[in-house]
């Protein structure tokens, strides 16, 4: 194939996927509508795309980019003088090495950490990676906050065994802040780290009016992440990792000098990376700078206010919490149900994800809002007001009362091959070794909702390894 063939074939591969630009993919993506923005992050992301993060002697202009982010995103954070930082592949990486590095300093039999229910599936990624056990502990369910006094309650029930707490500023799913300070004044008195989970909100807050301390500036937050490739609007590939000082980043660090070849010496997970996401951060935080930043986040943050207040005065739907950044949790009375809404929005050309109910906490819709999308919000209200009609016409979708309790009974640890196929294909997923993903994923999403969490993980770990065969 030729160059423009190839390049052409590539831009077709795309006509299924997720517009990336123009604010109306609600989850996933990050646009600042700053088209300068992108294409200088586009123009560095290329130029450094074959350089080599392994060695930073090697590509010492990587390890000046990495100290560089880490000076900038230092006083955005209170971190005194003394903290350090180390640029990661993205949050999941940023989460995977603080519980690593909180497990190896404190070098205990059966390590555990205590977390809000709230916090991201990557700390029981990390649980399970590094046989951390972790101990989730309910959140308030009017607030969806975690509770301190619960979370000091269950770190006492650890005693020795805990290494880790974490809080999330603010969680994935319903967009609002921890009380930072109590719990991390707890984990202080226990001796033990504290992470404040900035994924998603680390680019977003220091702007922010958000009143109360959430993050070097409390005592004894020891280790913060926030995504660069979130809300600093970078190209993906990009997290920052903080940790207080050089000692409580120590057991981060991994060599070995076990083999013939180079001594291995990482600073992540990965060994081999790629100088492009680094330098697409560096630049693009350049671009926008301070300045810029403060105007993205201003309005962001107002359009999130303004869309909490449409949903307030929308009959059947009401936000879950209040908002205390740009992510809004969305749940509906039962009139209708949020699956059959996500798809009546995804059929008015916008994707909002659905997010199945958890414990006592309902399913909800989830709405990461970002800069361009601000622009077109009266349009997002209109389709919203349209989609609640059309659900609500359509009632919610049923799962009859025989398959809930065939799904609350199935042991996924029982269930082969064959009987996922048959399993996929009752929910609508395909069958016989294929998948298919249908346009309406209600009938889908619903019957997921109503599946147990384990048998849930199961089916779509079945779906998965079927879309790649
Ligand atoms: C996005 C996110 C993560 C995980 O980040 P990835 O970049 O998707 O790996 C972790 N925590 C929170 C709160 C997030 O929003």
């Amino acid at each position: 194939m030729s160059d423009p063939d190839v390049l052409a074939h590539l831009e077709a591969l795309r006509a299924h996927d997720l517009p990336t630009h123009g604010g109306r993919t609600l989850a996933y993506v990050y646009d600042s509508g700053l088209a300068d923005a992108d294409a200088v992050g586009r123009a560095a992301l290329a130029s450094f795309g074959a350089t080599n993060g392994l060695d930073p002697t090697a590509f010492p202009s990587l390890a000046a980019m990495e100290r560089d982010l880490v000076a900038l995103a230092r006083p955005l954070f209170h971190a005194p003088d003394g903290a350090v930082g180390t640029v990661t592949s993205g949050g999941t990486e940023s989460i995977l090495l603080a519980v690593q590095t909180a497990r190896d300093a404190a070098a205990v039999q059966r390590p555990a950490m205590v977390v809000p229910t709230t916090a991201h599936g990557a700390f029981h990624k990390a649980a399970h990676y590094f046989g951390v056990e972790l101990v989730a502990v309910d959140v308030d369910p009017t607030t969806m906050r975690a509770v301190p006094a619960a979370m000091a309650a269950a770190m006492d029930a650890l005693a020795d065994r805990l290494v880790l707490v974490a809080v999330s500023t603010p969680s994935y799913a319903h967009g609002v802040v921890d009380p930072v300070g109590p719990v991390a004044a707890a984990a202080a008195a226990r001796g033990v780290r504290c992470h404040v989970d900035a994924c998603i909100g680390g680019w977003v807050l220091p702007w922010s009016p958000y009143p109360d301390p959430w993050d070097f500036a409390v005592p004894g937050v020891t280790s913060l992440s926030a995504d660069l490739h979130k809300y600093a609007y970078t190209p993906k590939g990009v997290s920052l990792l903080l940790h207080r000082d050089p000692a409580l980043r120590r057991a981060q660090f991994f060599a070995s000098a076990d083999w013939p070849g180079y001594t291995m010496l990482n600073s992540t997970m990965q060994s081999t990376r790629s100088g492009g996401p680094l330098a697409a951060a560096w630049a693009v935080t350049r671009h926008i700078g301070d300045d810029g930043y403060r105007v993205l986040v201003d309005r962001t943050l107002a359009a999130t206010r303004e869309l909490a207040d449409a949903v307030r005065a929308t009959d059947h739907l009401r936000p879950v919490a209040e908002p205390d950044a740009s992510l809004l949790a969305v749940a509906t009375d039962d009139a209708l149900d949020v699956f059959t809404l996500a798809d009546e929005l995804s059929s008015r050309g916008w994707f909002v994800q659905p997010q199945m109910a958890f414990r006592d906490l309902p399913a909800t819709l989830h709405l990461t809002l970002s800069a361009a999308t601000a622009g077109g919000l009266d349009d997002l209200v209109v389709a919203l007001r349209e989609s609640v009609d059309a659900a609500v016409a359509a009632g919610p979708v049923v799962v009859a009362p025989e398959l809930r309790a065939a799904a609350a009974s199935l042991d996924p640890a029982t269930l082969d091959d064959a009987a996922f196929d048959g399993l996929l294909a009752l929910a609508g997923l395909g069958g016989d070794g294929t998948v298919a993903v249908p346009e309406r994923m209600a009938p889908v999403n619903a019957l997921l909702d109503a599946a147990p969490p384990r048998l849930r993980e199961a089916l779509l770990v079945a779906f998965l390894d079927r879309l790649t065969r």
